[in-house]
């Protein structure tokens, strides 16, 4: 059981806004030599606006039909910027499928990650839009791309001085996202992290968190999606955003309940201290 020195920088924890679950995590945390994080949400806000989009009627009206049924924040982006279409002529018995990391299927339709639509005809050229600094998702119908959303996001400010912080701690962080190159280097950029791994899929972040820990290290990882939750699961320490999906923050050891990575930073810090009192 937990002495009372773990207690109560728990307890601090909490006080300041991180909920650790119980006295081997609060502990564990100060061990840490590598975080990987997750883009969408905890190194951004994952508040998306659309500035760019191509599509048909018919075609936008199926995608915001299929992105009702999914709690990514691409998905809140979409069905915001078209709230006022009205989608009764949508055929809704179709049942609506979310592969996580990935995106939606409905009948004919896939809406997704650019990486996924390659073996698709692009009449259009589409896909050339992918390839740009802004977060892009294509629609299929059958085997042809219909059309494209490009969204943007905003660094988190604090996202900046925590990565920093744990650098300086000597921890190594790591960027692993679901998008696209050029985002994933931008986003790099902006918070200073020199490694980061593009169009990662929930199991390559799952072969990273385990690449890591095979070579003795111990392994954080922040995540807030569906899609981070394996991945969550798998790190020695796991780290969910509290604006995150119930299922990441089940998954996770570690909760950060107001999303500000600077809390993460401070209950670093108390494990460290915490470490020296109980050895
Ligand atoms: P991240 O690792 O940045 O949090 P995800 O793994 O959640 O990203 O998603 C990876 C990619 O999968 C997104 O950039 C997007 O292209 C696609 N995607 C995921 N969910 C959806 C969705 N609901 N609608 C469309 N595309 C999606
Ligand atoms: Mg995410």
């Amino acid at each position: 059981s937990a002495t009372p020195a773990t207690l109560s920088a728990i307890s601090n924890g909490a006080k300041n806004g991180v909920l650790v679950k119980g006295g081997a995590a609060m502990e564990a945390l100060a061990t840490m030599d590598v975080l990987y994080s997750d883009k969408t949400g905890t190194m951004t806000f994952g508040d998306f606006r659309v500035v760019d989009y191509e599509a048909s009627v018919d075609v936008i009206k199926e995608v915001v039909f299929m992105e009702q049924q999914s709690s990514h924040p691409i998905a809140q982006a979409i069905v915001s910027k078209f709230s006022d279409l009205s989608l009764d002529a949508v055929d809704s018995r179709e049942p609506i499928e979310e592969i996580a990391g990935f995106g939606l299927k409905k009948g004919p339709y896939r809406v997704g990650k650019p990486s996924a639509f390659t073996q698709f005809n692009d009449p259009n050229q589409y896909h050339e839009k992918s390839a740009g600094d802004y977060t892009t998702i294509l629609v299929a119908k059958e085997n042809e791309i219909v059309g494209y959303f490009s969204m943007s996001d905003q660094v988190r400010h604090e996202a900046v001085d925590a990565v920093k912080g744990f650098q300086e701690e000597g921890v190594e962080v790591i960027l692993l996202t679901g998008d696209n190159e050029a985002v994933a280097k931008k986003v790099a950029i902006e918070v200073n992290i020199t490694h980061y791994k593009a169009a990662c899929t929930p199991e390559d972040k799952i072969n990273a968190v385990m690449a890591s820990q095979e070579k003795e290290q111990v392994v954080g990882m922040i995540g807030d999606g569906i899609n981070d939750a394996p991945a969550l699961a798998n790190a020695n320490i796991g780290i969910a955003m509290g604006s995150g999906t119930s299922v990441a923050m089940e998954s996770a050891e570690v909760v950060i309940v107001k999303n500000d990575l600077m809390k993460l930073l401070y209950s670093y810090k108390l494990s460290q201290r915490l470490n020296r009192i109980i050895k």
